[in-house]
């Protein structure tokens, strides 16, 4: 990757990452691109709010992103309606997937800042088809199985830090 390009996006990266990101896009988003039709897209869902592609570096055929029209670099300037219908549009799709035999399953992910491993700054939802031996997973260290004193400690330092709770 070009070294410009390279600091263009940590800095969008910086600027969102620190909660800066407007509902306005960034110079050059890729997604808010496919939006506008000035970059390609295989569409599967176009709807008045959201819009459903597939991605171009697929990890199982099928492999879908599911997005708002309007840009929303994170989850923190995404308004929660329109993440709702992000999350219904995914939702229809996997179940249409697998009721039509495409898969037997699905997975939906979706990175929120660059340690969770986000690399487009326009929220989208993943949509991942899963049949046998797909090659898909998801590779994880468990922290072995903590008593019940250390969970409800834990859930009592989230819910301090997160007070007053989400609505
Ligand atoms: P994430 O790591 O969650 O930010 O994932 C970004 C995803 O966008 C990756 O799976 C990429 O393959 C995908 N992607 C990047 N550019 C395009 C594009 N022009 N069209 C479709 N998918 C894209
Ligand atoms: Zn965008």
């Amino acid at each position: 990757m070009h070294r410009a390009v390279r600091k263009h996006r940590a800095d969008a990266a910086t600027r969102q990452n620190a909660g800066m990101g407007t509902a306005a896009a960034p110079e050059r988003c890729i997604f808010c691109e496919i939006v506008a039709g000035r970059l390609p897209a295989s569409f599967v869902y176009t709807g008045d709010e959201v819009v459903a592609f597939l991605d171009i570096r697929p990890v199982t055929q099928g492999h879908l992103l599911v997005i708002p029209r309007q840009h929303a670099g994170r989850l923190e300037t995404l308004d929660p309606g329109l993440g709702a219908q992000v999350f219904t549009v995914a939702q229809n799709l996997a179940v249409r997937l697998r009721r039509s035999g495409f898969c037997a399953g699905t997975n939906l992910f979706l990175a929120d800042g660059v340690l969770a491993g986000q690399e487009v700054f326009h929220v989208h939802l993943h949509v991942i088809p899963r049949t046998q031996r797909d090659g898909f997973g998801l590779r994880a260290k468990r922290r072995g199985q903590p008593g019940r004193d250390e969970l409800d400690a834990t859930a009592e330092q989230i819910r301090v830090r997160i007070s007053p709770s989400p609505g």
